[in-house]
């Protein structure tokens, strides 16, 4: 693989297009040391990208909600993802902007530290492959959980939070599996590494109630896909007892699109016509067939 900083193109920094290898930061950035850092994932079909203002708006809301609120507007966030996209003549990509604090202050204390923002873009295919598309994923289930809504703030996007996440990211991958079910504090089904879950059962869906966890951009254009369809679509705590009732099982995500599930530790999912006929709503939705 090409490393992420040796790469031709321009990543957005700060207001301005810079040389992709050269949109660098110090060693002592703040954000490096203490996670104090947001970002976005968002994916450009056909040279739009899908449902932008709403990965805008959730950067801004991340930084605030860690107490850097960022200088620039939606519509400008807007601009710099579309002037970047646009800059690396890309038509489909994953886009990938990022708010940091900066090198003004050391120390847990980050008063003087100033916000930064980037955006960048590169070409990426399916998350998980695209033979994980036919045949579903593997899941292990994850050692640690996703930290209570008073632990962390788990409304934010939030780098720090990732922590966890690529931990038991590597320990399932280790184990042969592609990915990784957390549950949360409370032993409840939360959410893959990074992408929410759904279930089906006698034609609902069933999904967790995102109260410690993202509530995905692709979630909830899932749950308004399956609605137009008929399916009942039902938000609930979810215990991991259940998992064994379920017939089908996907993941949702920008990154991640509508992935099915073929198997959650010991439990078995059939990739069957509910979650197939999901993705194709969603892939005709961004693609704007639909
Ligand atoms: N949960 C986690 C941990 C994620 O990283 C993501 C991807 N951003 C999601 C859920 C899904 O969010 P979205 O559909 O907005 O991309």
């Amino acid at each position: 693989m090409v490393p992420f900083d040796d790469r031709d193109g321009f990543i957005w920094m700060d207001g301005a297009l810079r040389p992709w290898r050269e949109a660098n930061v110090h060693i002592l950035t703040h954000a490096m040391h203490y996670a104090s850092a947001v970002f976005e994932g968002a994916r450009c079909y056909n040279g739009t990208v899908f449902k932008l203002s709403e990965h805008s708006q959730r950067l801004l809301d991340s930084a605030a909600l860690l107490g850097f609120p960022l200088p620039w507007s939606r519509d400008e966030i807007d601009a710099a993802v579309n002037e970047t996209v646009a800059a690396n003549g890309l038509s489909n990509a994953y886009v990938r902007p990022i708010a940091w604090r900066g090198s003004e202050q050391m120390g847990v204390s980050a008063q003087l530290t100033k916000p930064h923002l980037a955006v960048a873009v590169w070409e990426w295919g399916a998350y998980f492959g695209e033979e994980a598309l036919r045949k579903g994923l593997r899941l292990a289930i994850a050692k640690w959980r996703r930290p209570a809504p008073y632990t962390a703030p788990t409304k934010a996007k939030a780098a720090g939070l990732y922590m966890i996440c690529t931990m038991s990211k590597h320990e399932a991958e280790a184990a042969g599996y592609n990915d990784a079910l957390m549950f949360d504090w409370r032993g409840q089904v939360a959410e893959a590494t990074g992408a929410n879950i759904f279930f089906l059962k006698d034609g609902a869906l069933h999904t967790p109630t995102p109260d410690c966890f993202l509530d995905g951009i692709t979630r909830r254009t899932v749950i308004g896909l399956a609605r137009k369809r008929g399916i009942e679509v039902i938000e609930r705590a979810i215990w991991p007892e259940e998992l064994e009732s379920f017939e089908q099982a996907f993941l949702t995500g920008s990154a991640a699109e509508v992935t099915p599930l073929a198997e959650i530790g010991p439990w078995r999912f059939e990739v069957g016509q509910a979650v197939l006929g999901l993705g194709k709503d969603y892939s005709d939705l961004v693609n704007g067939r639909a």
